[in-house]
């Protein structure tokens, strides 16, 4: 599973800079982020729209899944049909 960089960066209206997108998903439910590691990002949700912060002082946001305020994040195997516009298609 390929992350498509541009339909993010395209979905973010944003020019393409340095990043590391990785799909994510929570431990306990698997409900999927995307999250930039560059930058320390945590996507809430496929709009990608709302953020949180993914450092020291910043509130962990409860998972949107399953609103468990103590959740990891694992990598996520496949992409959930909400997230499959930001996945390279064909390989
Ligand atoms: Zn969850």
């Amino acid at each position: 599973m390929q992350l498509d960089w541009d339909a993010i960066f395209s979905r973010l209206e944003e020019q393409p800079h340095d990043a590391d997108f990785q799909l994510m998903s929570c431990d306990r439910c698997g409900h999927q982020y995307l999250v930039d590691d560059e930058i320390l990002r945590l996507y809430l949700d496929p709009t990608l729209r709302e953020h949180a912060l993914m450092a020291q002082g910043y509130a962990w946001p409860r998972c949107r899944g399953c609103g468990a305020a103590d959740w990891d994040l694992v990598p996520a195997e496949t992409a959930a049909a909400d997230w499959s516009w930001a996945i390279k298609k064909g390989g």
